[in-house]
């Protein structure tokens, strides 16, 4: 089970109602969190999932309302007792970004290991379970989305490893996807695992255009959570321009990327009622919810 918990929904600035957006992660006891802009470390305590066992923290790109909270979750983690270390991963100047803002948080009890991303070509990296994959966005500034898939290990076999009179200790390393030597042969985990099973995906795509390679990125996540920073239809020269998204664009967008799910999030300070516009959305992809502050959801491998 992976929980999801959408931590804010606004873009640009915290407002008295509405965080800034960011994602959180757990599965398996760590976390993940998406973006940390000012003040997100609020409702990350109003959730209650604790900060300690926050292992990765995942950085879109550089605009304050993404990472200006981060000294605040940084100090906070090692109040929380937090000392294995912590990677951050980000597009590139990462580096020079988080040493900047450490300015104000310079020691910590543990150590950060730093992962820049391409801006110019999709990589993944495995961490763990997370399987954290990112493009190269089109925004004002080098900027990335992040796919982060949990794969599910196919069902262990047990008549096959009967057939091999493989001892029973020896079942869990082939369960784990580990080759053994067994009787002078080598047995391959695919020997008694069955076809392969469909594990989770969820995408988060905030700030950018709607762009083409998108919709293989997002293809078939079971959750697409996507900015969409005007529901008007009449601020399309606005969102081209500042390099945002349309209600109706990022709903066109989880369309053909024929996910299960999608939830709108980042809306301007000037949007004050996303559920006027609703209807925008829906008619391309019925599936839509405004993401609301600490929105949270469970997903289940089938
Ligand atoms: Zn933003
Ligand atoms: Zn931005």
């Amino acid at each position: 089970m992976l929980d999801v918990c959408l931590v804010g929904t606004g873009g640009m600035m915290p407002l008295p109602e509405r965080w800034l957006t960011a994602l959180l992660l757990r599965y398996n006891g760590k976390m993940i969190l998406v973006d940390c802009g000012e003040g997100t470390q609020i409702p990350l305590k109003m959730l209650g999932w604790g900060f300690k066992s926050l292992d990765i923290i995942c950085l879109t790109h550089y605009h304050g309302d993404h990472v200006a909270g981060l000294p605040g979750i940084l100090l906070t983690l090692g109040n929380a007792g937090r000392r294995e270390p912590l990677t951050i991963i980000g597009p590139p100047g990462l580096r020079r970004v988080v040493q900047g803002l450490r300015v104000i948080a310079p020691e910590l009890p543990y150590e950060i290991h730093y992962i820049e991303s391409s801006d110019q070509q999709p990589e993944t990296f495995q961490m763990g379970d997370f399987h954290i994959s990112t493009l190269p966005l089109e925004h004002t500034m080098p900027c990335v989305g992040y796919t982060i898939e949990i794969h599910r290990r196919p069902k262990f076999q047990p008549h096959k490893a009967e057939a091999y009179q493989i001892p029973k200790p020896l079942w869990k390393v082939l369960q784990q996807g580990e080759s053994i030597q067994w009787n002078g042969q080598e047995i391959a985990p695919s020997f008694v695992l069955g076809p392969p099973r469909k594990g989770l995906k969820i995408s988060y795509c905030t700030d950018t255009r709607p762009i083409p390679s998108l919709i293989e990125f997002i293809k078939n996540a079971d959750l697409f959570i996507c900015e969409g920073m005007y529901g008007d239809e009449d601020k399309r020269q606005k969102a081209i321009e500042y390099k945002h998204m349309l209600f109706s664009e990022a709903a066109q967008l989880a369309k053909e990327g024929q996910v299960q799910e999608l939830w709108l999030t980042h809306y301007s300070p000037s949007l004050t009622e996303p559920q006027q516009y609703l209807g925008n959305a829906q008619t391309y992809f019925p599936n839509v919810r405004l993401g609301n502050d600490l929105m949270t959801t469970s997903l289940l491998f089938e």
